[in-house]
């Protein structure tokens, strides 16, 4: 039976899964089946994603799933809670043992990323960050996350990083943060609290997708965007900052507005071409867009599948 690859991008809206093949001399897998799971309970959705596999594994051997989720996750291979989402306050989710349920539902080897790590993966093997060492990649949707590859490797450390939950809002110029802002845990304090599209949202009074080009609150969007990416910049020397995320692929106005407020808060600090001439390659949309996470979720499927053969 023909060999093929699944690739699941878990996310707190949707679960989003593709079925790949390896076609000879293709840039990157054909993508031969996907759906869109809504994020509802864990055996629900879950339940939907191994339903969604092994319908074609009657007539397909599925080789392994790659899967990039939502977390907080643990990443650690020595920990008895490998593969679970941990302490995550959306309902029921807390706990939840994702690798195992879809290894034993689905009787494959299933590899485990956070889903920045896996679109900056996606990124790497097929997208912006071709030939990259090192990158960072931010996802700015309903919430926001990043991700970050060093030396060939992505970072996973003490948890993963955290990115979203940077304190830009401490920093100068940016507005004194409230507490009613849009995260949970640090209300406008941090960069999810006021960058997201619910965080938009609720300072604007109405949807992001509603908030006219000319409105200020781009610009401010720009300018928490340009303190994130300048923060990493400044820790991990990424060769390249991949931004993507709803928020900012449905407003490509706001790439020259951040790459703009990078350099003035930069202030001519780093003096390296890819800055200084060249960034508008520096800082730069996905180019695999919204299915960079579910590629990278199948780069990690077909590379485990490399390290055990
Ligand atoms: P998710 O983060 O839920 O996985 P996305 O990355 O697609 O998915 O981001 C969805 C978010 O993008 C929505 O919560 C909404 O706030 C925001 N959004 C949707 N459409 C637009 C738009 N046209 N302009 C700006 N923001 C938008
Ligand atoms: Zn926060």
């Amino acid at each position: 039976m023909e060999r093929l690859w699944g690739g699941v991008e878990g996310g707190g809206t949707k679960f989003h899964c593709v079925l790949g093949r390896e076609t000879a001399g293709a840039e990157k897998p054909e993508i031969v089946d996907e759906r869109i799971i809504p994020t509802t309970t864990p055996a629900e959705t879950l339940g939907a994603v191994a339903g969604f596999f092994s319908q074609h594994q009657e007539t397909h051997t599925l080789a392994g799933l790659g899967v990039a989720c939502f977390g907080p996750v643990d990443l650690d291979p020595a920990s008895p809670r490998y593969g679970f989402i941990t302490t995550t306050p959306k309902p029921g989710w807390a706990d939840c043992d994702v690798v195992g349920y879809l290894r034993s539902a689905l009787n494959v080897p299933v590899a485990w990323e956070t889903d920045v790590n896996g679109a900056l993966i996606g990124e790497r093997r097929w997208g912006a960050a071709q030939e990259l060492r090192s990158a960072v990649y931010f996802t700015i949707g309903t919430g926001i996350g990043g991700g970050a590859l060093v030396e060939g490797r992505p970072v996973h450390g003490l948890l993963h990083p955290e990115m979203g939950h940077l304190p830009i809002t401490a920093l100068p110029d940016v507005p004194p943060q409230s507490q009613q802002g849009g995260c949970p845990y640090h209300g406008e304090g941090c960069l999810e609290g006021v960058a997201s599209g619910p965080a938009l949202e609720r300072r604007a009074g109405r949807p992001a997708a509603e908030i006219p080009t000319g409105d200020p609150i781009w610009e401010d969007e720009a300018r928490y965007l340009a303190y994130a990416a300048v923060v990493a910049t400044l820790m991990l020397s990424p060769q390249r900052v991949i931004l993507g995320g709803g928020v900012v692929l449905k407003q490509p106005h706001l790439y020259p507005r951040i790459r703009a407020h990078f350099l003035s808060i930069l202030n001519g600090y780093l003096q390296h071409p890819a800055i200084t001439e060249r960034i508008e390659t520096y800082i730069v949309p996905p180019q695999l867009g919204h299915r960079a996470g579910v590629y990278g979720a199948l780069a990690l499927a077909l590379d485990a599948a490399g390290e055990r053969s």
